[in-house]
């Protein structure tokens, strides 16, 4: 327990002195949040947005949204979601005390969402006004071979708009009441659009989030800062940089997608055919654990090497699963990243391997 106070804390305490990057948290629930923070992390680095939909009540409402026709029909179901989200963006931030918080928007493909139940697809065609075989229909047309790089991430947000403005609805509104309630903090909400390969796909959305957020920020008459990035997680986006950089605030190392979009091997289903590389010494470790600094790495840096003289602001994180382990985080710590973001109870992991990188840096 790195909170207690005593040799592990003191530890802990004398890691910070020397390390220069900061350790987020990933957390996307308060309790996540709160442990993180209490075990030393300084903002949230990931917020995976797509678990708050399947709280109690919102559920249903969002999966009207899926299954509307119509824009109006999308946009009523999600005025529903809306007081959901908010209130969730409002724990987070309370959690962080003013720290930097990352929410990252909806990223998964819309049919993990739908209904398989018959009793819930008959709840839903009632609630439609539609008939089962309708709504049956449109789950059918939400099938994709390959989901992973299909209708996910940023893809949504272009054809789905009203779900991004309505995140940035609730990002800001909660910001704006947080911010009202502790004067003293400084609320930092971050948006991060994910599986960006392409820069007009981020211009495309970000456009409508800025809109969106701006109009929000006048008519409380506010004076909040947000900032708008992008995860790099698409070898593209890695090799179109210097683009992209000039319409982001930041870069977020996404290296589960990246380790498994640069391999070609599924996230999900490596584990099946790597045991047989480590026996056949092909392979000593597992690319989705240990960055692969040889493939994946060069194209980190080859993202903040093009990235950051078209934006000299640019920060710059990780917050794939790498961000938890040593030999990552001393990567990223060579690379110049600002900050590592790791499951909660990693981040003191990474706090000491921040500051043992750091050191080893100095001494070389
Ligand atoms: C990633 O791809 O590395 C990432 C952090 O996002 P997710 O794991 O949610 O795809
Ligand atoms: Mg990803």
């Amino acid at each position: 327990d790195a909170t207690i106070a005593g040799e592990f804390g003191r530890i802990m305490d004398w890691a910070d002195k020397y390390r220069t990057m900061k350790v987020r948290t990933n957390a996307d629930t308060p309790e996540d949040a709160r442990k993180a923070a209490e075990l030393g992390a300084e903002g949230i680095g990931l917020c995976r947005t797509e678990h708050m939909f399947f709280g109690e009540g919102r559920i249903d409402a969002f999966r009207e949204m899926i299954c509307a026709e119509t824009e109006e029909e999308r946009e009523k179901a999600l005025e529903k979601v809306l007081p959901y989200q908010q209130g969730d963006f409002e724990k987070l931030y309370e959690a962080l005390e003013g720290h930097p918080v990352t929410i990252r928007f909806l990223d998964p493909p819309l049919h993990e969402f739908v209904p398989t139940e018959e009793e819930d697809i008959k709840k839903l065609a009632e609630a439609q006004g539609k008939s089962v075989e309708k709504i049956k229909e449109i789950i059918d047309s939400l099938h994709e071979f390959n989901p992973m790089m299909g209708h996910r991430g940023c893809r949504l947000a272009v054809t789905y708009p009203e779900i991004a403005k309505m995140q940035t609805k609730a990002v800001i509104r909660a910001a704006i009441n947080v911010q009202k309630a502790h004067p003293g903090w400084k609320v930092q909400p971050e948006i991060m659009i994910p599986l960006v390969g392409d820069v007009k796909e981020l211009k495309y959305v970000k456009k409508f989030v800025v809109e969106t957020a701006d109009a929000e920020i006048a008519a409380a008459g506010s004076d909040l800062e947000y900032e708008v990035g992008t995860m790099i997680e698409i070898p593209r986006a890695a090799l179109t940089a210097d683009e992209i950089a000039a319409e982001a605030d930041f870069f977020c190392f996404g290296t589960n997608d990246l380790t498994q979009m640069t391999y070609g091997f599924s996230r999900d289903d490596a584990g099946k055919f790597l045991d047989a590389y480590y026996d056949a010494k092909i392979f000593e470790n597992d690319p989705f654990a240990k960055l692969d600094q040889d493939g994946v790495g060069k194209l980190m840096k080859m993202a903040i090497d093009l990235g950051k003289p078209v934006n000299p602001k640019l920060h710059v994180g990780i917050c794939g699963e790498h961000g938890g382990d040593p030999s990552s985080v001393e990567f990223c710590n060579k690379l110049g990243l600002d900050y590592v973001s790791c499951s909660p109870f990693r981040v003191p992991i990474a706090r000491l391997a921040a500051a043992q990188a750091a050191i080893a840096q100095k001494k070389n």
